[in-house]
């Protein structure tokens, strides 16, 4: 007799668009082997939580089934790749999205190993000396690997702060290439003045044909290059800060055997996610969804696992997930909004009238499922949310969108270091309080205050969003205003960041 253990299971979806079907698949996943839930996380993937252990092999092999995987969704190795799923401004998109499949593809572990385990596909030993990865070689990556395409104006993947990012430059509905931008990092240690979050640095414009090239030469580089002996300094953040952004653009160079050209302008104008009904260039519907923590289930009469699995099995759209833990649904043909329209009426989903602040929330996981976590973020921040909107109310700020992210721990799983606003568990209902990233995820906020509990969060908030209220200047963002009115300093060397 053992204890019954219970797992987490995450699911790759580059760029986070699947199917109607692969959308049921997952919803009867959920039903059958977890807790009857789907988490919509920020790296536009699923997880099923509650899975007990042996569950874990038939419930990969539906996964596998439903044609997604889970291979490297974990460990040293390149991540999920992430990808603006909003096509509402440019018509680019597809494209952008093909080659986030690309890039995924190229970077995905070889082994035969998770087929062997999961899939019953014959011998589970050691292979012979003979089989190694042909990118990774015999030892993986020193740390986790992220990557992230993004379309401007849309920042939903937070570029800066993946360890590669792609800035689609786009020319009269023409994909010319990408900026890239290099050693973002979330994660840091309470404590550990060694380890602080980061953004990337844009080095140069690459052409659409060297996307793969280009992800595959910064992995190299980073395999070669990371701190191997210390882990929290091994991601590629660290090795950056380590040998200079001048001499890894030198490195990098060489190892392309071509030379990046210089950047290309480009604007983003937000990180958080439009909601409602929007017609994109391709002539079609698309609907986005608010769902609160990413959590899709049914409560009470609100019923948007429900409604979303009705909706799938109509077979009329597709599921895009974001990287704010929302949905869109897409490729909508105008005859079957009403369909839709009804369905979420019905299950009390439309119309949603959520402030602008809940609008633009994240929260990750966290107590009870994490076991890294110090605090609750996914169970508790949209009760939080409830006593902040009491204030906006007053303020005349309830529609006024303001990014608020929470996270049970230091590892930012949630982005929370590029939030106007942002919660970091320390212990339970107990947080550190950051101020001052901006609307678009181009900076890092600061402390403002440490291990406050939610009396002194609402305490402390109250006057700086009444100060707001009063004395912003025209259009300017909430994380704006802090810097300016100095309740926090603008962050300009990360290793300045407090814990
Ligand atoms: Fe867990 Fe911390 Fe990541 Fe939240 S930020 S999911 S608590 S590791």
């Amino acid at each position: 007799l053992e204890p019954d253990y219970s797992f987490l299971i995450r699911v790759r979806v580059p760029g986070g668009v699947v199917n109607a079907k692969q959308w049921l698949q997952i919803d009867q996943i959920s039903d059958e082997y977890a807790n009857g839930t789907i988490k919509l996380t920020t790296k536009q993937a699923f997880q099923f939580h509650g899975v007990l252990k042996g569950d874990l092999k038939p419930s990969i092999q539906s996964i596998n089934k439903a044609l997604l995987d889970t291979i490297a969704a974990c460990g040293d190795v390149n991540r999920n790749v992430m990808a603006s799923p909003h096509p509402y401004a440019s018509e680019v998109f597809d494209q952008v999205q093909e080659l986030a499949g690309k890039v995924s593809d190229h970077l995905t572990p070889r082994t035969p190993a998770y087929y062997e385990i999961w899939l019953d596909q014959k011998k589970v030993a050691a292979g012979s000396a003979g089989e190694v990865e042909p990118l990774y070689g015999p030892v993986y990556l020193p740390r986790k690997f992220k990557i992230g395409f993004t379309t401007p104006p849309f920042n939903d993947t937070d570029i800066f702060t993946q360890d590669l990012g792609f800035i689609a430059i786009e020319n009269n509905g023409v994909l010319e290439g990408f900026n890239i931008a290099v050693g973002g990092g979330m994660g840091t240690t309470f404590g550990d003045a060694e380890t602080y979050p980061r953004l990337g640095n844009v080095l140069g414009f690459i052409s659409v044909e060297n996307t793969v090239d280009v992800a595959e030469k910064v992995v190299l580089l980073q395999k070669e290059l990371g701190n191997r002996k210390v882990r929290k300094n091994a991601r590629l953040k660290y090795t950056i800060d380590r040998i200079g952004v001048d001499a890894f653009k030198e490195l990098l160079n060489e190892k392309l055997g071509y030379s990046l050209e210089p950047e290309r302008s480009y604007a983003l104008v937000r990180n958080g996610d439009k909601f409602g009904w929007q017609k994109a260039k391709d002539g079609l519907w698309y609907l986005g969804l608010f769902i609160e923590g990413g959590r899709v289930k049914d409560v009470d009469q609100v019923k948007i696992k429900s409604a979303l699995q009705e909706i799938a099995s109509l077979n009329i759209s597709d599921f895009r997930l974001t990287g704010n833990q929302n949905l869109i649904l897409g490729k909508i043909e105008e005859e079957n909004k009403a369909k839709i329209n009804q369905i979420l009426k019905k299950h009390h989903l439309l119309p949603q009238a959520i402030s602008g602040i809940r609008a633009n929330s994240i929260a990750c996981v966290a107590l009870n499922t994490c076991s890294l976590a110090f605090a609750e973020a996914e169970r508790y921040l949209p009760s939080l949310i409830d006593k902040i909107e009491e204030g906006l109310q007053e303020f005349g700020l309830f529609k006024d969108e303001i990014v608020i992210r929470m996270t049970g721990c230091a590892n930012g799983c949630g982005r929370p270091y590029v939030a106007e606003i942002a919660f970091i568990g320390k212990a339970p209902g107990r947080y550190n309080f950051y101020l001052g990233g901006d609307f678009k995820g181009t900076r890092l906020n600061n402390l403002y205050r440490e291990n406050v509990d939610e009396q002194e969060i609402l305490k402390d908030l109250r006057p700086i969003l009444k100060d707001y209220s009063e004395n912003r200047t025209k259009g300017e963002e909430f994380g704006d205003f802090v810097i300016r009115k100095q309740y926090v300093a603008e962050i300009v060397n990360p290793k300045d960041f407090k814990h």
